[in-house]
């Protein structure tokens, strides 16, 4: 059946990045514009069919999975408005299928850039704000605190303007929503003026890192940006100490090094040592502390965004826990005596960062300030066990998991974990009365709509 222009009704199956989430879609669609977007809602409704979005495909959860009509906004991704503000940036407002990457390459040409972002670029705005996507820096907030404004096609089919000011309770939902209260159209997203990182990547023992995390002269107050990646089982970890500074608009790392240290050994190099290591998962440790001691210092300066952003081509299963960040070490140190008691193989580093406490209603970091620990495994290898005693020693200091990574709590606990959990229930009982952005996924970590 055609309900628009440019859309294509077709069963799909359709697959995620990690490949860990399947779903075999009865109508896929491409919308061309708004208009499109509420007649497929409106058919959906008719119809009695459950309707998701996809973005990028890059959460690890089967958030996206329906096996009603699927949409993807990857047509809605122009910049729509750009008004300068009084402190050299401005508030852009863009079509929210646009991928980050194109949003960043968007804002550079403008003189902008998002104040702060995750370590990939493929995912879309609305994928990244809906799931609570975060980059790292104890003064600066996940994606979401960056959303000024939404636009919002609703289950009736209505579409609705929100922000501060005006239908602030959908505002405060939409930005951090999981896609159960409507689709998202459009994103206004504040922009600050463009500028460079002065990379600082250092080679630390783990326990000097755990010790000098805080404290006004430790890692985490005086970083902007803090990223450590730490082995398992090697004493090593690599902290990477990003500084802003003013643009440049150059980067000061040769591309020809750049290639080497990014692709070949980050990746290429890191593919070997992952396909090793599922061939052979007691050589783990030993694998670890070689690709540990491939670690190295360096120092380069470059735009925010080619900083930020880094090629991941080696495919994983992730796992990432906001814990309150006086706990950090200790999570961290448990994650470390599990590993070494249970001899986990596990090739992939763990990943530490940090950010500000903010009052976005879902965000992991709600009312805290935050730190992240990030457990990966190698797609070709079990991860359950791995994931399972970290999610334990999480639960113990009321770690919350990010939306779009995996977990297996339910919606009971993360109740007991957001104090606004009933606040966004009520919202998006009166946006989708009937459960029409519903999946398996949002059952489970928001319960039912009624
Ligand atoms: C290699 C890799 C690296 C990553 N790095 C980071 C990182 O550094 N920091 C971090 O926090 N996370 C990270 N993630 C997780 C990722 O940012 C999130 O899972 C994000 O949601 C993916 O965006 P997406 O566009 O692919 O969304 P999808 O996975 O396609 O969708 C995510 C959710 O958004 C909803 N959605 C999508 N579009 C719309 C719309 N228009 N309206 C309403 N709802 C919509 C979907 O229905 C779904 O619920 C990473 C993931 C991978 C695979």
């Amino acid at each position: 059946m055609m309900i628009g222009v440019g859309q294509r009704s077709a069963p799909r199956t359709w697959r995620n990045w990690s490949r860990t989430a399947t779903a075999h879609a009865q109508q896929f669609w491409r919308p061309r514009d708004v208009a499109d977007v509420v007649r497929a809602v409106r058919f959906a409704a008719r119809t009695g069919t459950r309707l998701r979005v996809v973005g990028g495909g890059h959460s690890f959860t089967p958030l996206v999975a329906t096996d009603g009509v699927l949409l993807s906004l990857d047509h809605l991704a122009d910049v729509q408005r750009v008004e300068p503000t009084p402190d050299g940036g401005a508030r852009v407002t863009v079509g929210a299928g646009m991928r980050l990457r194109t949003l960043n390459a968007e804002l550079a040409r403008r003189g902008l850039a998002m104040e702060n972002l995750g370590d990939i670029d493929h995912q879309s705005v609305a994928g990244a704000v809906s799931t609570g996507t975060h980059g790292t820096g104890a003064r600066f907030g996940g994606l979401a605190t960056q959303v000024l404004g939404v636009r919002v096609v609703t289950a009736d089919g209505e579409v609705r303007e929100a922000d501060a000011d005006h239908d602030r309770e959908l505002w405060e939902a939409a930005r951090l929503g999981l896609g159960a209260v409507g689709v998202l159209v459009a994103v206004t997203l504040r922009a600050v003026p463009a500028f460079d990182l002065r990379a600082r990547e250092h080679v630390v023992g783990l326990a000097d890192v755990l010790d000098g995390l805080e404290g006004p002269d430790g890692w985490i107050e005086r970083t902007d940006h803090l990223d450590v990646y730490w082995f398992p089982f090697t004493r090593r970890a690599l902290v990477k100490a990003n500084e802003r500074v003013p643009a440049s608009g150059r980067s000061t790392l040769a591309p020809a090094r750049r290639w080497v240290e990014d692709e070949l050994v980050a990746n290429g190099l890191f593919a070997v040592t992952n396909r090793l290591s599922a061939a052979a998962p007691r050589a783990v440790p030993a694998v670890n502390s070689v690709a540990a001691r491939l670690l190295a210092d360096r120092e380069y300066r470059a735009p925010s965004t080619e900083v930020f952003v880094s090629p991941r081509r080696v495919r994983f299963r992730e796992m990432e826990y906001a814990v309150p960040r006086e706990a950090l070490a200790h999570v961290v140190t448990e994650v470390d005596t599990w590993l070494r008691r249970s001899g986990e193989p596990v090739p992939f580093p763990v990943e530490i960062r940090v950010t500000a406490p903010d009052d976005v209603w879902l965000s992991t970091a709600h009312g805290r300030a935050t730190a992240y620990v990030a457990v990966h495994q190698y797609h070709r290898m079990e991860h359950a066990r791995y994931f399972a005693a970290v999610e334990a020693i999480a639960r113990e200091v009321d770690g919350r998991p990010h939306w779009g990574k995996m977990h297996g709590l339910g919606a009971e606990r993360l109740a007991a974990l957001y104090p606004r959990f009933e606040d966004f229930r009520a919202v998006r009982a009166r946006a989708d009365p009937d459960g029409l952005f519903t999946n398996a996924e949002t059952e489970r970590v928001l319960g039912p709509v009624r």
